[in-house]
């Protein structure tokens, strides 16, 4: 989580909202990394998991992230979500809720869905009061300006 909350600062420096993750392969190896790049990159699916999934399915050579940890500093949305399902990760971490549109357990459960053929197993709240407070002071300084 403290790889995944510097990859949030890289955004919040960035004027990206800060969210990062990272992707662990079975033997603990960081095999992705990634930041909300939304903004530079005109993309509406740039959302660090994304961004942190591509890249580790790039270095294993195959979409199937079976056995993989995805880390992120935010409770993932319904495409975040839905993409870890996908990619049939085997863990998901993640620090801050996100009782807006977290689809982890706030708004929906999309990850725990017994209707679905994977269900990825779930740890939240690491390191929440961090990962959170980037994203109040990100949101906060905006507003001032
Ligand atoms: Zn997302």
């Amino acid at each position: 989580m403290r790889q995944a909350l510097a990859e949030a600062r890289t955004a919040f420096d960035a004027g990206e909202v800060p969210v990062g993750a990272v992707v662990l392969a079975p033997s603990g190896e960081v095999i992705g990394t990634g930041h909300n790049d939304r903004e530079r990159t005109a993309d509406p699916t740039g959302h660090a998991e994304i961004v942190a999934m591509r890249e580790a399915a790039s270095a294993l050579g195959a979409w199937r992230l079976s056995g993989c940890t995805l880390v992120v500093t935010l409770e993932p949305c319904t495409m975040c979500a839905g993409a870890a399902v996908q990619a049939r990760v085997g863990r998901l971490a993640y620090g801050a809720v996100d009782l807006k549109g977290g689809a982890v357990g706030s708004l929906w459960d999309v990850v725990r869905d017994r209707r679905l053929n994977h269900r990825p197993e779930v740890i939240a709240g690491v390191l929440a009061d961090e990962c959170a407070a980037l994203l109040t002071e990100f949101f906060a300084r905006r507003r001032v300006r």
